[in-house]
């Protein structure tokens, strides 16, 4: 699918539930979110026929996400399902990590091509008290269980707050010390609770590493399936990402779209412009509809996002857990 910016969309980010075991302090309110009501939940099933739809549009690759993904009840049946469509090349995951070892087996079995696990801190107080729920040790245990298990393509996510753990990139790079195992920095975005706190930018970031491992090299291969930088450090055997949405905005080579678990197609993080694709489900279109409404909305997928410019603040009702990252 080409858009009309000329943009190949061939990635589509399933958030498949909003709900969340953790409450990020970026990401989800302490009380949680209001529950969706269980019909306006998109199902598996209804999920898979879109994924199907779209990999005949030319999706090729699937991340599912949330909130957080192992919370749904059957997401390694849906992972081992949406691996068998026509088309699709690869199912990665995006999780904290604290259910992750006792899915192992399953997601094994579904052959999962990547796991993408997010930890933004080494200090176990600061764990607590970024994501208000969760256990430092757990997520550890949860990142060597999936190495021993051989998940394949095993990355850990940062996200890096001034003032809470902004000291902590070159230790959370050491993750990549004795494993091939890819660490990212991912710049905080102004979404949501994201308002509240400040980022920091890639580029201070990579100084920091620089000083404690020595020059990086600019790695031109391809990793993943986005707009990550990667670079080998002297010392690191996995490569060290960076996605600088803020700072080096790289809209012009968006590739991807989002479903939200409501069943909405969401074309930009920034904008709310998308389809809600649960009415046209359950009207009882047919393929041939539903391909004909996606492809109407993906040529409309905004331009660029416009965070951080004054004029446009972010009004899009969806908050991170329910967009998936
Ligand atoms: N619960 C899973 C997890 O934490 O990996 C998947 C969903 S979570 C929304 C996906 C990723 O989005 C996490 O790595 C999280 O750190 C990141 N994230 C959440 N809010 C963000 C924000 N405002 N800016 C940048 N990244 C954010
Ligand atoms: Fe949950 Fe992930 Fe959001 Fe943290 S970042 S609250 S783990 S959805």
């Amino acid at each position: 699918m080409i858009d009309k910016c000329g943009r190949k969309i061939d990635y589509l980010r399933i958030s498949v539930t909003d709900r969340c075991n953790f409450r990020c302090v970026y990401c989800m309110p302490e009380q949680g979110v209001p529950p969706i009501a269980h019909t306006q939940i998109i199902s598996f099933e209804e999920i898979l026929r879109i994924c199907r739809v779209m990999a005949g549009l030319g999706i090729r690759k699937l991340k599912v996400t949330g909130g957080e993904p192992l919370v749904r009840r059957g997401v390694c049946d849906f992972i081992r399902a949406a691996k068998e469509l026509p088309g699709i090349e690869q199912v990665t995951l995006t999780t904290n990590g604290a259910l992750l070892p006792q899915y192992l087996p399953e997601l094994i079995a579904s052959r999962i091509d990547g796991v993408n696990i997010s930890l933004d801190t080494l200090d176990p107080d600061t764990y607590r008290r970024i994501t208000r729920r969760g256990c430092l040790a757990d997520v550890l245990a949860a990142i060597n269980a999936a190495w021993e298990a051989g998940i394949p393509r095993l990355k850990i996510n940062s996200v890096l707050l001034s003032s809470i753990n902004d000291q902590e990139a070159v230790s959370l790079a050491a993750l990549a010390r004795d494993r091939d195992i890819n660490v990212r920095f991912i710049e905080l975005m102004p979404i949501g609770l994201g308002q509240n706190f400040k980022p920091i930018p890639g580029a201070e970031i990579l100084a920091q590493l620089t000083a404690a491992y020595g020059e990086p090299q600019p790695f031109c291969g391809r990793i993943g399936n986005g707009p990550a930088a990667y670079y080998s450090f002297p010392g690191l055997k996995g490569k060290i990402g960076f996605i600088d949405a803020i700072s080096h905005r790289f809209c012009s080579e968006c590739n991807r779209v989002r479903l939200t678990a409501e069943g909405h197609l969401k074309l930009c993080l920034h904008y709310d412009h998308g389809l809600d694709l649960l009415p046209l489900l359950r009207a009882g279109c047919d393929d041939e509809q539903l391909q004909h409404s996606i492809v109407a909305a993906i040529e409309a997928k905004p331009l660029s996002h416009s965070f951080g410019r004054p004029e446009a603040s972010h009004t899009d009702k969806h908050t991170m857990n329910s967009i998936g990252g």
